[in-house]
């Protein structure tokens, strides 16, 4: 037995699984477990990233100025109040290894985002899980777990993996009931799907306990390139700099991160596309029997009669090349998570699930 231990909570880590990207023998599947854009980063994107390819011998930014200024041109923010990081993951990372150790307390939502625990057992700190109503996050509850111990809040509006949102009121009376010493976190990770919803900016800018995350991953198609962001008060910023690496993002990244925050058209493609296509899958699956609630994401979260048919709904998909999210470990064993894919993604899902009801039926 070795005498070499790591800290406290590290252990108690259950190591994150990203969703499956392969079936043992099948070619020609669809990926549809990760919440990724099915169309890809835009060409202007793409071309940034070649580009950057002749740099590749100079060091990176380390103060991301450049990107910075470009979020904030397009999110009408102050720059200097804007924070980016390796995926959105590397900055509630930060949050959490800034904000919370040994005997403080981290609050997340019951099916809230894995990483928020992670974070917090990775800091020394203790997740305290929150009950949702009806799988939507309850203020009421939220606040009444709360103690003197309470350092970080973290909600995503919308949340994964239950598509579901709050309101700006819900949410102001969120950061005006948690005590003076804790941090609320709004991940936004899925803002940009929601037409004119500024991911709880508004609420940031003025107040000294609030931060809201964003990423490149979902709706910019760069998942593969690691590059999230925050914005929060000027004093948070300040810790978290001083935490950060100073290489954390490479040239590549800033340059590509940069051109697609600047090519809004092609956010605006993907979000109406997603609209339309996520309201008729959930149209059809409703059809089949398969129910969900109204999902303001690029994902559906489809309910089964129970886990068992859950499960052999999953198989049968795997068995077609489809491949979606179970979600067990969120404590949703009766839900598959499915992303809105492209639309002969969604027939071919559409159409698997319609098989498998009828079959079932
Ligand atoms: C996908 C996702 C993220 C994004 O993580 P990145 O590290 O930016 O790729 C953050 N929060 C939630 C809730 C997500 O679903």
């Amino acid at each position: 037995m070795t005498k070499i231990t790591p800290q406290p909570g590290i252990l108690d880590i259950a190591p994150y699984v990203g969703g499956a990207s392969h079936v043992e023998g099948v070619s020609d599947v669809v990926k549809l477990s990760s919440n990724e854009n099915p169309f890809g980063p835009s060409e202007a994107t793409v071309e940034a990233f070649r580009r950057a390819g002749f740099e590749l011998h100079r060091y990176p930014s380390t103060d991301h100025a450049a990107l910075r200024a470009a979020i904030g041109a397009v999110h009408d923010l102050d720059p200097a109040q804007i924070i980016c990081g390796v995926g959105s993951d590397e900055i509630l990372h930060l949050l959490c290894q800034a904000y919370a150790g040994p005997g403080d307390e981290v609050i997340h939502t019951e099916h809230g985002f894995a990483i928020y625990r992670i974070g917090a057992l990775a800091a020394g700190a203790t997740p305290v899980e929150v009950p949702e109503k009806n799988r939507v996050t309850d203020v009421d509850a939220i606040l009444a777990a709360c103690t003197k111990r309470t350092k970080l809040v973290f909600i995503a509006n919308p949340n994964n993996p239950t598509g579901t949102m709050i309101g700006a009121d819900e949410v102001q009376r969120l950061a005006d009931g948690i005590p003076e010493t804790a941090l609320l976190v709004l991940d936004g990770a899925y803002a940009e799907y929601v037409d004119g919803f500024d991911g709880g900016a508004s609420l940031v800018t003025g107040r000294d306990n609030v931060v809201m995350t964003r990423t490149f991953s979902k709706i910019y198609g760069l998942g593969g390139l690691r590059v999230g962001w925050g914005y929060a008060p000027a004093h948070v910023i300040d810790v978290l700099n001083r935490i950060r690496g100073p290489f954390n993002l490479s040239t590549p990244a800033l340059a590509a991160a940069e051109a697609a925050v600047k090519d809004q058209a092609w956010v605006d493609k993907c979000r109406s596309d997603n609209t339309r296509l996520r309201a008729w899958l959930a149209e059809v699956l409703a059809g089949h029997g398969v129910q969900s609630d109204p999902s303001e994401t690029n994902f559906i979260l489809a309910r089964f009669a129970d886990a068992e048919e859950a499960a052999a709904c999953n198989e049968y998909l795997k068995s077609q090349g489809l491949i979606v999210r179970p979600v067990a470990s969120y404590n949703l064993p009766e839900y598959l998570r499915i992303t809105v894919g492209d639309e002969a993604s969604c027939r071919r899902v559409a159409h698997a699930i319609g098989q498998f009801m009828g079959g079932a039926a």
